[in-house]
């Protein structure tokens, strides 16, 4: 099947249009003609390599929001015109413990991520998976969410991958009314988890290195703003927090944030995906409080997360752009310049490509 993306062949170059080709439904899957797409910050570490052993071309893209245009002969949870997502995975072995508890995530054989990704399905057109910078998009029903229809559409996408990243700790670690809960980083990830955290009726406090998004992070329902750089306000804040939820994207000295948790207190790493440059003993050893880890969550968890903010009219603050300009975007998330997600409208898509 004939689709249209936009692709970076190399760490260096710039996303570019690419016509490629899609596999044909198989019994089992849903084909999606996808309507917007998130620039999720794992996008840009993988486009330009951060990660390593990324396979060029590379089409990004894993926070799909479309509808369904067709369904292989088994599908039975889908229809035509149904409105769906798709997040970072779109298979994994579905027979190991991980896969049997419903967290694919986790799948002790490896899940196939959306993009970049060995496809382990024979008949594939391509060796490695392409996200959903693009047009349309097959996937296997299982890995295909129900996006509630009183959500707008745009504004749900981020919803499938900084929606759950967020929302999958908060639930693990039975975040409650009554906590002092702390999210560390202001960015897509962070502003989602600030929602959460406030829907669960937590005292929710903003910990960021920049003091003028304050007003913004008490909008989304921050009761405090914690300025990570003021290293009084820091010693100040020690010992208070049940839970931190810490979304920065890259190594970095985790005693500072360690030091705020109580006694038993846990700190989740959902953004570096590289060593911690300082983490010594002593904060964990003398309060008890752990230091854990986070990969998005499962199928049945991220239903469970959409249906939630469909009751509680949860959506992403989104900055929409059009295809042509994701290379900008992509800069300007880097430098944390925006509010707090861009999604990209899919309706630019071939307008851009025949200019
Ligand atoms: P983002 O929009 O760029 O936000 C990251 C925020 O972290 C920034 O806005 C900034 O907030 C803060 N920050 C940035 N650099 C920092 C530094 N050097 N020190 C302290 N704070 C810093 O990124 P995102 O899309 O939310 O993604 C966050 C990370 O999560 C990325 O690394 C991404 O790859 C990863 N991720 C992980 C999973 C998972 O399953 N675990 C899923 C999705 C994404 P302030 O200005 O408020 O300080
Ligand atoms: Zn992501
Ligand atoms: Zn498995």
């Amino acid at each position: 099947m004939k689709a249209f993306g936009y692709a970076t062949t190399s760490p260096s170059n710039k996303l570019a249009p690419f016509p490629f080709e899609r596999r044909e439904p198989r019994p089992e899957d849903v084909v999606i003609e996808i309507l917007y797409c998130g620039i999720c910050h794992s996008d840009i570490h993988t486009a330009r390599e951060e990660w390593g052993g990324t396979h060029y071309p590379f089409v990004p893209g894993h926070e799909i929001v479309g509808r369904v245009s067709a369904v292989g002969g088994k599908v039975t949870k889908y229809k035509a015109g149904d409105l769906v997502g798709v997040g970072c995975m779109v298979d994994s072995c579905r027979h190991c413990a991980s896969c049997y508890d419903g967290l694919e995530q986790y799948c002790e054989n490896g899940f196939t991520a959306t993009y970049d990704s060995e496809d382990k399905i024979g008949g594939t057109p391509h060796e490695f998976t392409l996200g959903g910078y693009a047009d349309r998009i097959t996937v296997d029903q299982h890995f295909v969410l129900r996006i509630p229809e009183n959500l707008d559409p745009a504004a749900a996408a981020p919803l499938l991958c900084a929606g759950i990243t967020t929302y999958s700790p908060l639930r693990h670690w039975k975040v409650s009314p009554g906590q002092n809960v702390g999210v560390i980083g202001l960015g897509g990830l962070g502003h989602m988890g600030v929602k959460f955290a406030h829907a669960m009726g937590a005292h929710v406090v903003m910990v960021t290195t920049s003091p003028e998004k304050g007003t913004h992070a008490k909008a989304l329902g921050a009761d405090e703003v914690l300025i990570s750089k003021d290293a009084a306000a820091m010693e100040k804040a020690a010992g208070t927090f049940d839970f931190l939820l810490n979304t920065i994207p890259v190594g970095h000295d985790t005693d500072p944030y360690m030091n705020l948790l109580k006694r038993d207190g846990t700190m989740v790493i959902v953004g570096a995906v590289e060593p911690l440059t300082h983490t010594n003993g002593v904060p964990f050893i003398f309060k008890r409080r752990s230091m854990a880890g986070s990969l998005i969550g499962g199928i049945a968890e991220t239903q469970e997360m959409l249906d939630f903010c469909g009751r509680h009219n949860i959506v992403c603050d989104i900055e929409m752009v059009a295809m042509k300009d994701v290379n900008e975007a992509y800069d300007r998330t880097v430098a944390g310049d925006v509010h707090y997600r861009f999604v990209i409208d899919m309706a630019t898509l071939h307008d851009t490509a025949r200019t």
